[in-house]
């Protein structure tokens, strides 16, 4: 995996390059951003350079010892076995510490307590933490260095950031630190202050296209449909299902056509199924997983999302979920309802609003 190979953010991809070209890797990275804009394949794509039997280089070789097995390691299909192994022994912190090469290590998250039930969100355990710290300040066994990344480091609880803290102190000279996070707010200040922060934001709608057509062989059309709805996230475009949107899109553009019409205990019944409503944005691996890679604004492409000027979209709460909602308790409560104005756009996304200042999306 070369860092070339990651979809846009040049400008981070040539500061790790020249750090890497100089053999001046930061002892603690932090890289913040979106969900699903290549932080964690970037920081694997560094991990692998910094390993690589012809470091130092702007990109690792692909064809060492120690590149072909990172390359293996974070293959899907072996990523998804590790962490079934892990499932298997929830009471073992530290198997979810996942070794790619004897000098790269992965810290995921626990979705599930040691007892086996389910977590409503990931944690990184104190015993992962722990785990970790004893072997930063250790030597390298095969590389030149050692890197140790972890994915989603605002699941570390606060004994896990303390844990953490006294490596990011004292770093040693061949042992580097990279934190991925989607929420860097929820780390401690003295932990994001000991950390060279790089910020990646979305993608282009354009580079998501791109991405989708020339690489994963998606037609043109339905590229442009998941860049317009993805809000720059790639890991969205990816999980977003189509045909189901498209259903669903379709279900209440003509719920919406037909309201005006309904009597209360109709309108009740739609509510419930509404609210019930799978959320099409969510895509099915994701789903499965209990994570959502999706950003909320991507999930349904609600009312103005793509109607409004590029850079200037509404926040979360517009998103697919949270209209699924607003749309139930408007339909319980018909005083409150105003009738949108149904507006098919030229992408085929559909856009509905009831504000007559927004004018259809004509852009996509
Ligand atoms: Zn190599």
């Amino acid at each position: 995996m070369r860092l070339d190979d990651v979809v846009g953010h040049d400008r981070i991809r040539s500061i790790l390059s020249r750090a890497l070209e100089r053999d001046r890797l930061p002892p603690a990275l932090l890289l913040s951003g979106p969900d699903g804009v290549g932080k964690k394949l970037l920081a694997l794509a560094a991990a692998q350079a910094a390993l690589c039997e012809q470091a130092p280089g702007p990109e690792p070789c692909g064809e060492c010892r120690a590149c072909r097995k990172v390359s293996a390691a974070v293959e899907t299909e072996r990523l998804e076995k590790y962490r079934e192994e892990a499932d298997s022994h929830p009471d073992k912190d530290e198997w979810r510490n996942f070794r790619l090469h004897p000098d790269l290590i992965l810290v995921e998250g626990w979705r599930l307590t040691k007892t086996g039930r389910p977590r409503p969100e990931p944690e990184i355990r104190v015993g992962q933490v722990r785990a970790l710290v004893s072997e930063v300040p250790g030597t390298p066994y095969e590389a030149r260095r050692r890197v140790f990344i972890l994915d989603d480091a605002h699941s570390m609880n606060e004994s896990s950031q303390n844990a953490l803290l006294k490596s990011l102190e004292e770093p040693p000279s061949r042992s580097h630190l990279i934190l991925v996070t989607s929420r860097p707010q929820r780390l401690r200040e003295t932990i994001r202050s000991r950390c060279q922060v790089l910020r990646f934001g979305p993608l282009s709608r354009e580079a998501v296209t791109t991405f989708l057509t020339e690489r994963q062989g998606v037609p043109q059309e339905e590229a442009r449909l998941r860049a317009s709805l993805a809000a720059g996230s790639l890991g969205a475009a990816l999980a977003f299902e189509s045909e189901a949107y498209k259903g669903m899109r379709e279900g209440l553009l003509s719920l919406l056509e037909r309201i005006g019409d309904m009597d209360a205990l109709a309108r009740m019944e739609q509510a419930e199924t509404l609210e019930q409503a799978d959320d099409p944005g969510r895509g099915r691996g994701a789903a499965e997983r209990g994570r959502c890679s999706a950003p909320r604004s991507a999930r349904l492409g609600a009312p103005g999302d793509s109607c409004r000027r590029p850079g200037r979209r509404r926040g979360a709460d517009a998103g697919g979920a949270s209209w699924l909602r607003q749309q139930a308790a408007e339909l319980r409560y018909p005083r409150r309802l105003a009738l949108p104005r149904v507006i098919r756009c030229a992408a085929g996304a559909g856009c509905v609003t009831s504000s007559p200042k927004v004018s259809p999306c004509r852009s996509a």
